[in-house]
């Protein structure tokens, strides 16, 4: 059956929708194009053999040469590039690191004001003016259906929302993740695992954003596996929804506690964004189920969080937060990422120490138990 054109303002998860884009790019008829993609991402996704031809007839240019987790200066290079070529149409191709440098590169073509001044006063930035098609090829961040950008400015972890942030078009075509290394399939995976059951519990939840995450809890957890060792294409699609799904949670929710603590994991040791995620998170799961009436940080009550915490247990289908968390332990082995930094050859001290000062405070309130400095040592005790 062959797929109807895509539009603006449209999400299309399904097989061999990328090669929709032709009747769009036409529609929109855009003066020149930036593609922002990192060559290997570009090539084993596939998703060259499907726009070169496209590109190829039109005026643009393409943006590369920038680090997974995007950096301030990078962005500030893409940037430049943007306005130099005079760019109408932004596509944005590969992992989370590629969708959020495009973001970044929209949003700061269209300040009158220096955007590191912004940043570095958290002051509010004016909408991006460009169009932007967000074209996942990994299968975990979903930040093809968020607001908010993660970048990267001297060390310190930044993370612009804005509404305009939200890319105009996200195409999700599970084939591009057909040949997603294991490796790469279980960190981002476990991005998206942990973003669902994050935003279950966060703070800032609402009917719609646990409905949604709930269902990319379920998928997750059911697929991730699969997706590692033997991938078939509906697995790469259910993976491709969890992710997806769970980027539509967090988009209304925020993550909590164990994306918190992370940033300074990723930045300092190269652990992959999921990857470092996951470490705390069954810690974090135990700590928020003990939550008691003093301690508990969601105004909505006691109750309602352990109706979450239960929400979550009876998803992951275990009796109790630590059965839940030594499984989750157990699973992470299963995909090959470690759950300790011994396991991984990374000296703790004083890591934990600088992960405990630098942590995002932000983050952190969103996380339905408060933590003292004493119970955050405690927690990042457990992954040493
Ligand atoms: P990534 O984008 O950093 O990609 C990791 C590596 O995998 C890169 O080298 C990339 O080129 C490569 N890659 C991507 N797709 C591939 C493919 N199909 N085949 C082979 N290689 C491929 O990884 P990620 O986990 O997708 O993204 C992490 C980033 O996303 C972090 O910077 C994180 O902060 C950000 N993030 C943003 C949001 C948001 O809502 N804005 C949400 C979660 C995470």
């Amino acid at each position: 059956m062959s797929l109807p054109p895509l539009r603006l303002g449209e999400t299309r998860i399904a097989d061999g929708s990328l090669a929709r884009i032709t009747p769009l790019i036409d529609s929109l008829n855009p003066q020149s194009i930036l593609l922002v993609t990192h060559p290997e991402a570009y090539e084993n996704s596939g998703a060259n053999h499907v726009l070169e031809p496209i590109l190829a007839d039109r005026k643009g240019c393409r943006f590369t040469d920038f680090k997974p987790n995007p950096t301030f200066e990078d962005a500030r290079r893409g940037t430049e590039r943007l306005g130099k070529e005079a760019c109408d149409l932004i596509i944005a191709l590969g992992g989370g690191s590629a969708i959020d440098m495009a973001k970044l590169i929209a949003i700061f073509s269209a300040q009158d004001a220096s955007p590191r001044d912004l940043l570095s006063q958290g002051a509010t930035f004016q909408p991006t003016t460009i169009p932007l098609v967000a074209v996942p090829t990994t299968a975990g961040t979903g930040s093809e259906a968020t607001h908010f950008a993660v970048v990267y400015l001297e060390g310190k972890k930044h993370s612009i929302a804005h509404p305009s942030l939200l890319p105009d078009l996200a195409i999700v075509d599970p084939e591009l993740t057909h040949r997603l290394p294991k490796a790469l399939t279980a960190t981002t995976g476990l991005d998206a695992l942990c973003q669902g059951i994050e935003s279950l519990w966060s703070v800032q939840s609402t009917e719609t954003s646990r409905r949604l995450a709930r269902e990319a809890v379920r998928l997750a957890w059911t697929h991730l596996e699969a997706a590692v060792h033997r991938p078939t294409p509906t697995i790469r699609l259910a993976m491709c929804r969890a992710s997806h799904l769970a980027g539509r949670a967090i988009n209304i929710s925020k993550t909590t506690a164990p994306h918190a603590l992370s940033y300074t994991l990723t930045a300092r040791c190269g652990i992959p964004h999921g990857h470092a995620v996951a470490l705390t998170l069954g810690p974090i799961l135990e700590f928020n189920s003990r939550g008691t009436e003093e301690t508990v940080h969601d105004p909505r009550g006691l109750v309602h969080v352990q109706k979450a915490i239960d929400e979550i247990l009876e998803t992951l289908d275990c009796p109790t937060a630590e059965e839940a968390s030594r499984r989750f332990s157990e699973f992470m082995k299963t995909l090959g990422c470690p759950s300790t930094l011994k396991e991984m050859g990374i000296a703790s001290s004083p890591l934990l120490e600088e992960v405990a000062e630098h942590v995002n405070a932000e983050r952190l309130n969103n996380n339905p138990r408060r933590i003292t400095c004493s119970q955050l040592k405690e927690i990042l005790g457990r992954i040493a």
